[in-house]
């Protein structure tokens, strides 16, 4: 693939035209050479900051995939469900989320008072280690807002295993950096390195494996050999599935977007001049600074967005804005307010707070789940290979 250029335009245009770009590698090729980090990615798609704010949609990545290759494409079709895996996985569990940010303030916490432990998370995040190929993707990311697969997995590794540093302080680095930035692929992805997602099982990072998936780029020296699991507690036994609100036909309906699906197939289809508004959250993905490439990818989306609805200038509120939201919908009399459902993460907890700002000016909120979801979640209840098997016969 071309490599992702910087910055990265955020439209449908460019998120469709880099997948029929692909398209003709995601068989046998990305099969074969998916795990290579070499310059430009070339082996990978490059999709996910276009499917993770959904100006592409999951659904419609694995149906293109399908048209494209009705005999094969099996591990790209494996790899966009993941992410829905993941979702799903979140989505039955939010007290993992909670835990998360729980054990994330208590890291930063200890950054304020253990200078050692301060200077090393300040040189991880910097890429001043002297670990080979760390250092590497640590500057990569911040530079360019994106990591190859493979280089998340090598780095999230050392940053347990090698320098010790607590893994909700890296979880939270990359949160503020990458452009695809996701509450479940991202916390899920950590702890399954660390041993706290599949029971005793953890990824080790070592010096063959990067020298060969880097084409000899890095071949790092002293990294841990002793990877055992974080100490874990069991997971919390899966709620059900969310369904969503059902709107009602026939009250005064505006459509609020938001950056968990920017409904770059038109989702949901409401008549044509629906008023639209715009809730952001990026600056939450992290308590720190979230990376000026991921701010800027989002605002030029949301304006795409806005333009291709015929309503560039559509209002955007943040989750500091709130009141002023739910107060613009009163004046222009609104009963009802779709969105499609948001899940787990910053956007969800600001919609669980617009709800009762709403339901006290008489706004009606309906969340609506999309098919591929309601569908697929409800079988995140244990390891994805079970979860392949129901999503994908
Ligand atoms: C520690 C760690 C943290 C991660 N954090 C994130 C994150 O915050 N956001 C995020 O979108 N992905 C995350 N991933 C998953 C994965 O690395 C990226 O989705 C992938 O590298 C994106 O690049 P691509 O689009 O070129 O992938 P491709 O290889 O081209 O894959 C195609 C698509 O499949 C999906 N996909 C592929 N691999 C995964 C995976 N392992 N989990 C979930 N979806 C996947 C993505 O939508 C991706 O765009 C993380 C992985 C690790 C190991």
């Amino acid at each position: 693939m071309t490599p992702l250029p910087i910055p990265l335009p955020a439209t449908r245009a460019a998120a469709t035209a880099r997948l029929a770009a692909f398209l003709p590698r995601a068989g046998m090729t990305y099969a074969a050479r998916r795990n290579e980090d070499l310059p430009g990615h070339p082996h990978v798609s490059g999709l996910a900051p276009y499917i993770r704010h959904r100006l592409l949609t999951e659904a419609e990545a694995i149906d293109a995939t399908l048209r494209a290759h009705p005999n094969g494409a099996e591990k790209f079709l494996a790899e966009l469900w993941w992410r829905t895996y993941w979702k799903g996985w979140l989505e039955l569990r939010p007290g993992i989320w909670s835990a998360y940010r729980q054990g994330l303030a208590e890291a930063m916490n200890r950054l304020q008072v253990e200078a050692g432990l301060r200077q090393q998370w300040e040189a991880a995040c910097k890429g001043e280690t002297g670990i080979d190929g760390f250092d590497h993707w640590a500057q990569e990311l911040a530079a360019t807002g994106y990591l190859h697969n493979h280089a998340r997995m090598w780095f999230a590794s050392i940053w347990i295993f090698t320098l010790r540093l607590p893994w909700e302080l890296g979880a939270d680095f990359f949160l503020r950096h990458l452009i695809d930035g996701d509450p479940a692929s991202n916390t899920l992805s950590w702890r399954w390195v660390g041993g706290l997602h599949t029971p005793g099982k953890t990824y080790a990072a070592t010096p063959d494996n990067i020298a060969k998936n880097t084409g000899g780029r890095f071949r790092p020296t002293g990294l841990a050999r002793d990877c055992a699991p974080l100490r874990m507690s069991p997971h919390p036994a899966p709620r059900p599935a969310p369904e969503g609100e059902v709107p009602s036909p026939g009250l005064p309906t505006a459509l609020l977007l938001h950056e968990e699906d920017l409904a770059g197939d038109g989702f949901p289809h409401l008549p044509e001049g629906t008023p639209l508004l715009f809730l952001l959250t990026t600056a939450r993905r992290s308590g720190l600074a979230v990376n000026p490439l991921v701010h800027a990818f989002v605002d030029d989306a949301v304006t795409d967005t806005a333009r291709l609805h015929g309503l560039p200038d559509a209002p955007r509120f943040t989750d500091e804005s709130l009141v002023a939201l739910a107060d613009h919908l009163a004046a222009q009399g609104t009963r009802q307010l779709v969105t499609p459902y948001a899940p787990i993460g910053p956007t969800a907890a600001a919609l669980q707070r617009l709800a009762p700002l709403l339901d006290d000016r008489g706004i009606h909120l309906a969340r609506l789940i999309r098919d591929h979801d309601a569908q697929a979640w409800p079988h995140a209840t244990h390891g994805f290979f079970r979860f392949r098997e129901a999503v994908m016969g």
